[in-house]
């Protein structure tokens, strides 16, 4: 079968293993059903997920141009801390950054590769952690802004990471954490102004990724280099596709390339 359209990150749903998908403008595939399958994938062009364009990626899936001009990607997405809606202050557009950054957004740690501190609106958990691979996450507070999650991670990133180690998480070398002890360490670094919204009660969320095989020694798929490849798939984990030949795939660092897939 032989489906085609423009990359962009997988929706997943929690479930007992972590369930994937991709969407195509025609075509809708559900990825855990390709596991163990030989899959082909072929790099036809790009499409900025902005303009349409075939104008070569730049970030996040937009050409050069649209990351430099569009609200969806403002600096205030990469750091929450320089978010400045709630002063009604404008970055690009103050209307959509009033619409994004005025909601409820959690501020958690999670484990993929070593706990680690991250920011997201409500309605992104636990889309957000399995994004990264993480194993295991928890809430730890839930402010009414993106300003103030920043302050706080920006305030824990000097006692805990806020990188994943793709490599580690892909390969699978974790280790169990307990998160709610890490909680209860952190909470002492936290700014002021975000005290009211601590979540102390909370409990760890355990994601399981549907993976056969862990690869050993990893090689990055560079689609838009080789053009095509043709791989065995056996598991999912973050936003990565894990082929039976240690290559792993970021579909989500290929967004905005419109490729044809053949399963
Ligand atoms: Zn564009």
């Amino acid at each position: 079968m032989l489906f085609e359209g423009v990359l962009k990150k997988m929706p997943t749903e929690l479930k007992e293993e972590v369930q994937y998908y991709m969407v195509f403008e025609n075509d809708f595939l559900h990825v855990n059903q390709l596991l163990n399958q030989k899959i082909s994938l072929s790099f036809l062009k790009y499409q900025c997920l902005n303009c349409g364009k075939d104008k070569k990626i730049f970030r996040q899936g937009f050409c050069y141009d649209c990351f430099y001009e569009i609200p969806q990607a403002g600096d205030w997405i990469m750091k929450p801390e320089l978010s400045t809606a709630h002063l009604e202050q404008e970055d690009r557009n103050l209307e959509y950054e009033k619409k994004v950054q005025l909601q409820p957004h959690i501020v958690y740690l999670a484990n993929s590769s070593n706990v680690k501190v991250g920011v997201t609106r409500k309605t992104q958990v636990p889309t957000r952690w399995i994004d990264q691979g993480a194993h295991e996450a928890l809430e730890i507070l839930e402010v009414p802004n993106r300003y103030l999650a920043g302050i706080a991670e920006v305030a824990l990133k000097d006692h805990v990471a806020d990188k994943t180690n793709w490599r580690t998480m892909l390969k699978n070398e974790i280790e169990d954490v307990s998160l709610e002890e890490k909680r209860n360490e952190l909470l002492q670094f936290l700014p002021e102004e975000v005290e009211p919204y601590i979540l102390k009660n909370n409990k760890e969320t355990e994601i399981n990724f549907p993976v056969l095989r862990y690869p050993k020694k990893l090689k990055s798929l560079n689609i838009e280099k080789s053009r095509e490849y043709t791989g065995v798939l056996k598991g999912v984990k973050g936003q990565y596709l894990l082929f039976e030949d240690d290559r792993v795939f970021n579909v989500r660092n290929n967004a905005g390339f419109y490729i044809e897939l053949k399963v």
